[in-house]
């Protein structure tokens, strides 16, 4: 559910016009639809109305200061996975309460900066970081409250690329260590293990590897119980799949909820949930241009003016979007078939091949949908292009989130040493 469609043959967001979007601030850009983030927020947490929960945004789906205070006005915590992602949660008016701390590099300084925060838990990886994370809290004396990371070995059913929770990721504590690393973790100073955390890949549409982990997880955690640890928390991590393209059905958040539910309450325990995609996916989109049409023996190529530098998951996933004319294709317009590239230098910078779709003249505005996860976020600068800007709806106003820079801005960081300019 979205807030994207044509209204008097143009393709709107929520009451703005996209098409004068990109003639006010140019393409590339993403825009993103707050009816739509706070829709999903609600759904979620709606869901688990009676239940104790905390549904902690995952920030690295998008990051934007704007989208996170978006959330945050939902009642919305964070997960996040860095120092400067802790910073832009804190930001956005997320309290540190609501902030768990994933990834398996944390380094001490952000173990440091987070403890001095006072977030809600630690989701440790390994146990050289267990060590680390208590070495550093017992110097502040301060006591982490952590959950294990676990392996559950559970295959995920998505693209490897974004499977998590096998044995042979480099993610979470093997299952058969967890036991052992929560009786390390008891003895330790500075630590306090509060709950158990699993997170086993994204884009899942099935939710039986998902049943399978939390089962896994659940169980566990009641034997740790039984071993004495004072674990309150389930932290069961995000994936939740949303639809690409018609014809794809992942499981609906309510169903989702209710699986949840069935497995884990009854025993007390906080649920927290760590959604990404399912928020902010169908909640975007990146508009671009068609710059030219370029016929090939045995192709036509669409050449726009957006790169894998601004939507990298074609590139990277192999990731299907739908393209989209901002103005709407009357009846009979021809339908044409194309390869979708950008002007990168770079073989992979493709979107799309053999993508039957309307007919594109040169100049034309396209949206690439469902854009809004893992798309501005993963941006770059490379071939020196800007830096991709983000434009946040909410009715029919809207504000440019995060501005194009401009030359001398994108050149500001860097340095020509003082040994290249002296005459010699
Ligand atoms: C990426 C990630 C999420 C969010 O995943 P989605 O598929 O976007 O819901 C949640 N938790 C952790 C630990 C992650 O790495």
């Amino acid at each position: 559910m979205h807030h994207f469609s044509y209204s008097g043959g143009r393709l709107h967001c929520e009451g703005v016009d996209l098409a004068a979007v990109a003639a006010a601030v140019g393409t590339p850009c993403y825009v993103y639809s707050s009816a739509t983030l706070v829709r999903h927020a609600r759904v979620i947490a709606d869901a688990f109305r009676g239940q104790s929960v905390m549904v902690a945004y995952s920030v690295k789906a998008n990051g934007n200061l704007a989208v996170l205070a978006t959330l945050a006005g939902q009642g919305c915590g964070a997960d996040v996975v860095s120092g400067g992602e802790l910073l832009r949660a804190r930001k956005a008016g997320i309290p540190a309460a609501k902030i768990v701390f994933s990834g398996v590099g944390k380094t001490a300084a952000e173990m440091t900066l987070a403890l001095e925060q006072g977030i809600h838990q630690f989701n440790v990886e390994s146990a050289a970081e267990l060590r680390l994370l208590s070495e550093v809290a017992a110097k502040l004396g301060r006591e982490a409250p952590v959950a294990l990371r676990v392996n559950p070995d559970v295959a995920a059913g998505g693209h490897p690329n974004i499977s998590t929770g096998k044995s042979g990721d480099k993610f979470g504590v093997p299952w058969g260590e967890a036991e052992a690393l929560y009786a390390e973790a008891a003895s330790l100073p500075g630590i306090r293990a509060v709950a158990v955390d699993v997170h086993i890949g994204s884009q899942i549409g099935d939710l039986a590897p998902m049943r399978a982990a939390f089962e896994k997880v659940v169980g566990l955690a009641l034997r740790l119980r039984e071993q004495g640890h004072a674990i309150s928390r389930i932290d069961v991590g995000g994936g939740l799949g949303i639809p690409y393209k018609e014809g794809d059905a992942p499981a609906p958040p309510s169903d989702y909820a209710a699986m949840i539910s069935e497995v884990v309450a009854g025993h007390g325990f906080e649920i927290i949930l760590e959604p990404g995609r399912v928020i902010a996916g169908n909640a975007g989109v990146m508009l671009t241009t068609a710059l030219y049409e370029k016929e090939a023996p045995d192709r036509t190529f669409l050449i726009i003016d957006a790169g894998m530098n601004d939507l990298i998951r074609p590139a990277l996933y192999g990731a299907h979007h739908d393209i989209l004319p901002l103005a709407e294709p009357g009846p009979g317009h021809p339908l044409k078939t194309y390869d979708v590239v950008g002007p990168i230098c770079e073989s992979t910078d493709k979107f799309a091949s053999g993508r039957a779709m309307p007919a594109v003249k040169a100049g034309e505005r396209l949206a690439f949908m469902s854009a809004g996860a893992y798309g501005a976020v993963l941006s770059s600068a490379y071939n020196a292009r800007s830096l991709v800007p983000e434009v946040l709806v909410d009715g029919d106003r809207y504000e440019i989130v995060r501005r194009r820079p401009n030359f001398e801005e994108s050149i500001g960081l860097e340095k020509v040493p003082a040994w290249l300019t002296t005459v010699a």
